[in-house]
């Protein structure tokens, strides 16, 4: 067991609602703003505490982690494929995809094409579909 001084609990908690409110947006932008979604968010933020208690620095990295979470769970548990691309594709439509954070692991994460790679928006500023 170890002691020592604990992680600074309030910048912990700071970049957890960070990331919350980031993802919650981009569900909300693409229509996906049902208490079933926001569960899934609130989970996954409750999963990566642990994640941030055992490695303080992570905070910067913890948006990131939270989104791609969520990205998962929401195929896993409730078959929905979330963010839909709707940037344009050079040359022929491709079938439809998602976007991606990136970089993996690192601060500063943004959606980028799951095809292209081309960089969407930063996470937490999602545009509506359709716009
Ligand atoms: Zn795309």
């Amino acid at each position: 067991m170890s002691e020592g001084p604990g992680p600074a609990g309030g910048s912990t908690h700071a970049a957890l609602l960070d990331a919350r409110a980031r993802v919650v947006h981009d569900l909300g932008a693409h229509g996906l703003d049902a208490p079933a979604h926001v569960d899934v968010v609130d989970v996954a933020v409750r999963e990566r505490r642990w994640w941030l208690d055992a490695w303080p620095e992570g905070a910067d990295h913890v948006a990131g982690q939270v989104a791609q979470d969520v990205q998962e769970s929401l195929l896993d548990e409730l078959g929905v494929h979330w963010p839909r691309c709707s940037l344009a594709h050079p040359g022929e439509e491709p079938d439809p995809h998602v976007l991606h954070v990136l970089p993996d692991l690192g601060p500063d994460p943004h959606w980028a094409c799951e095809e292209t790679g081309a960089a969407a928006a930063p996470l937490g500023a999602l545009r509506a579909l359709g716009d």
